[in-house]
């Protein structure tokens, strides 16, 4: 059942060229520290898949950068029943607030969870050692700290998801697994706000998601790179170019851009027409149809400015039914507008078949926009405001969940107090157009913010102060 991914070590010295000298210092010092402190010790990171997922982004490099920086960091996955996952998408949709299937929580539930995590057990726990440590990630593992701890190990249990303001049913799935987590070591969450109540406060710790400055979706891309990128995928037209250069994939291997998006649009978008861009999943909490009207009626034409909606291509035959009813009703908004705002509107399937290749799209188009936006009605941190931020653009985005704690409004990005004020973000999105030396400053000022804060060199100093504080080194 559970399985080890195989993730090969990324050396850690290259975020020198990123970092300025007094802070790669203090992050080799981290890395020294951590070393010494683990030698001889595994830290597990234990979660339930090994591909997909905003978990998986954010496992990956911190894993791999950890075995570079000499520390035997793993992965583990835990494989589960049918049955075993309907019951922790229903507690991982509590943990968000909504009722997801509406199933209880009840004791058959508990058996179910159970029984799939003591098999899981049964293959790992005997690879644990005393004083190693162990990081459960999200409620699908919640039930292994009791067996994990017996075995010695320090146990952290990180929660991915939150909310900012806990319902009943937040706390019906914080009721379930309670009891599994009071023997944990430590509990992580990603911002203050979702910490829950009933847990032992002096073990929690924040540690906020970080991007990998070095991936296919936040790489350094050129100008030129960008366009041909942008042009071969079919996103935007323009003069001939060569292809685009090899990228490097998030195994190291060269990857290319060869497919093409679908667009839907009135007329081809031109290379130097300037981009407003929102890259979301067609997700109704991600306000595509906000996001389209609010341009279309509130982003004067006179601008120039054009729309981007770029989203992972839905395939027909996905698991996904929400993600199909919610492109059709961008396109059906889209094609609603009056004939002229209707043309400055282009909605982008960005194809998922290979997600290196995907991944760099998004990164061309990050870099080739003018301005961003995240216009989300909820999100827990909201990855992609990051990683635009790291691109130097000036992001407009709704102040709700983890965005606040990236922008600071005026400063390092635009934030709309009410995400459903169509007339406020096309106002604001039209103030960042009309005044590009202000656009550029914040720009740089949240790149700055994503370097000192948000890139995976933080979370990984977060993650061994963590263990630092909280290991029991073994006395004499
Ligand atoms: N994303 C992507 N391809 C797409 C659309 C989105 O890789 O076609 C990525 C996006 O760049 C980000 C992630 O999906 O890394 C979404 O994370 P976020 O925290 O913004 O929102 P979530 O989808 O987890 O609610």
């Amino acid at each position: 059942m559970a399985f080890e991914v195989d993730i090969p070590s990324k050396d850690p010295s290259r975020f020198r060229d990123v970092l300025p000298p007094e802070r790669f210092e203090e992050f080799e010092h981290g890395c020294e520290e951590a070393r010494r402190l683990l030698d001889g010790h595994v830290v597990w990171n234990v979660n339930s898949t090994a591909r997909g997922g905003g978990v998986v982004e954010l496992l990956r490099p911190l894993v791999a950068y950890a075995r570079g920086a000499g520390v035997d960091a793993r992965w583990m996955v835990v494989e589960g029943t049918p049955e075993f996952f309907t019951v922790t998408k229903r507690i991982h949709n509590r943990l968000h607030g909504s009722p997801g299937d509406r199933g209880p929580l009840d004791e058959n539930a508990q058996r179910i969870y159970e029984d799939v995590l003591a098999a899981n057990l049964a293959e790992f726990v005997d690879r644990v050692l005393p004083n190693d440590v162990v990081i459960l990630h999200d409620p699908q593992t919640a039930g292994m700290v009791h067996e994990l701890h017996a075995a010695g190990a320090l146990v952290i249990w990180r929660c991915h998801v939150g909310l900012d303001t806990p319902n009943e049913l937040a706390r019906e799935a914080w009721a379930f697994l309670r009891p599994y987590l009071l023997e944990a070591d430590a509990y992580v969450f990603s911002r203050e706000a979702f910490a829950w109540e009933g847990l032992d406060r002096k073990k929690i710790a924040i540690i906020a998601p970080t991007i990998d400055v070095f991936s296919p979706k936040n790489c350094d891309l050129d100008r030129e790179t960008v366009r041909s990128i942008l042009l071969v995928s079919g996103i935007v037209t323009g003069a001939e170019v060569p292809a685009p250069p090899p990228f490097p994939c998030q195994d190291g291997t060269p990857g290319r851009v060869e497919r093409r998006a679908q667009m839907f649009e009135d007329e081809p978008l031109h290379e130097y027409d300037p981009v407003v861009l929102q890259v979301s999943r067609w997700d109704a909490l991600k306000d595509p149809i906000g996001v389209i009207e609010g341009f279309g009626h509130h982003v004067p034409a006179e601008t120039g400015a054009r729309l981007v909606y770029a989203a992972p291509a839905v395939d027909a035959v996905s698991d996904d039914p929400e993600g199909e009813r919610v492109m059709r009703e961008a396109l059906a908004t889209r094609e609603a507008l009056p004939a002229d705002a209707r043309r400055r509107v282009h909605l982008a399937a960005l194809p998922m078949d290979d997600l290196n290749e995907n991944a760099v799209m998004v990164n061309a188009l990050q870099r080739h926009a003018r301005v961003v936006v995240q216009k989300s009605l909820a999100e827990g941190f909201g990855l992609t405001v990051a990683e635009a931020m790291w691109k130097a653009r000036p992001v407009v985005a709704s102040r709700i969940g983890g965005i606040q704690e990236q922008i600071t409004h005026g400063e390092t990005g635009i934030l709309l107090d009410d995400p459903r004020d169509l007339r406020a973000y096309g106002a604001a999105v039209t103030a960042l157009l009309m005044d590009p030396e202000r656009a550029e400053e914040i720009g740089r000022r949240a790149r700055e913010r994503v370097r000192d804060r948000f890139i995976s060199v933080r979370s990984l100093l977060d993650y061994f102060a963590l263990i630092r504080r909280f290991m029991l080194v073994p006395s004499g």
